[in-house]
């Protein structure tokens, strides 16, 4: 099997290509960064720069490809899709080049990453987490840009597998965290930003952090091995549809503080941010995972607290390099 990986110089990518190399597949790994700029660089892969807003490197990244992995995206936290609407709407390019691309070249399948901010934010405004099923995307209210494109995809998606016979496979990715993902430059989320605020704190010998928000937004932290091995069961699977990429358990921003600076060793007060408009994002949300669990035979096997552990340790050691 000869598989694209788009993205590879991403997070999540990153450790895909790692699984499909460890399967024994022949991987292509692409990214518009700079070699010197990618999480993970596997020499085992054929890793290529292009830049897939392009239609014309859409076509050159999947000759002769069997199934496409596509995770290619501008994306980032709350700050970063609040703060940069136009270039993620701009991700609609790139995933609708691909799709182009994968048809005229007659890939067998393509795997596309959603996301959670496809789900109405409008019912994920409540202190009890909104527990997101799939068919819960319509009336459609996504996340105003970032998550309106991820919509649009899936739906071209849909169309694409509906009267061009494609066969598409769609994973809403929940809140992926872990080793190699983003912790500070501004694209960070949650649980790395914890981290890293935590590990500052500790080697600065101060016990306060600051944090947006009052601690009690709750999202479905999964972990990035976990992930991969949902990626892969979805794309295997038999089904068409959009398919939840989480654990199915909502975690609380203070819940996390707590395990954090436990697993820290570390004890912290926060201190309220009042960051810029957005930036917190919906107030709770986690995930039915129904039909993925029966679909994807997939279940999480990384507790909350171990994946955190692996994801402080490596991020500790970053901050500390600097
Ligand atoms: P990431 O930012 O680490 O990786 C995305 C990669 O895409 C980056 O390396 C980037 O350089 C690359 N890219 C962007 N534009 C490109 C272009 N024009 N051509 C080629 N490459 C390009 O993000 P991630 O966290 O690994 O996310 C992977 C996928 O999963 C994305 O599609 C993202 O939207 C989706 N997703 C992730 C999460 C999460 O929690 N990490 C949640 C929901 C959805």
């Amino acid at each position: 099997m000869t598989t694209l990986c788009t993205g590879s110089g991403g997070f999540i990518a990153g450790w895909l290509v790692k699984a499909l190399l460890e399967r024994g597949e022949q991987v292509r790994a692409v990214d518009n960064r700079p070699f010197a700029e990618w999480k993970q660089v596997h020499d085992g892969a054929e890793n290529m720069r292009l830049d897939l807003s392009d239609r014309w490197n859409c076509g050159v990244a999947v000759e002769d490809i069997d199934v496409v992995y596509h995770l290619a995206a501008d994306t980032g936290g709350m700050e970063y899709l609040a703060s940069h609407r136009a270039a993620t709407m701009l991700n609609a390019l790139i995933d609708t080049n691909m799709v182009l691309a994968a048809r005229e070249a007659a890939v067998e399948r393509f795997y596309f990453a959603s996301s959670s901010c496809v789900y109405p934010v409008s019912r994920q405004q409540s202190h009890v987490p909104a527990v997101l099923a799939e068919d819960w995307v319509w009336p459609a209210d996504p996340e105003p840009a970032y998550g309106l494109s991820k919509l649009h995809t899936e739906q071209l998606l849909l169309f694409a597998a509906q009267e061009w016979g494609m066969t598409v496979r769609i994973g809403r990715h929940q809140s992926v965290f872990g080793e190699f993902g983003w912790y500070d430059g501004g694209r960070e989320k949650v649980p790395t930003a914890i981290c890293r605020k935590i590990a500052h704190a500790k080697l600065a010998g101060s016990h306060e952090i600051g944090l947006w928000g009052d601690g009690t937004q709750a999202r479905d932290f999964v972990y990035v091995t976990d992930a991969v091995a949902c990626i892969l069961g979805i794309t295997a699977s038999g089904y068409g549809q959009p398919l939840n990429l989480g654990t199915g358990t909502a975690t609380t921003v203070a819940e996390l503080v707590a395990i954090t600076s436990e697993i820290a060793g570390w004890p912290v007060t926060v201190r309220r941010l009042d960051g810029p408009a957005g930036v917190e994002g919906v107030q709770a949300r986690s995930t039915d995972t129904t039909l993925v669990s029966a679909h994807a035979a997939w279940k999480p096997e990384v507790s909350l607290r171990d994946g955190v552990a692996l994801t402080y340790r490596w991020v500790f050691d970053q901050v500390a390099a600097l």
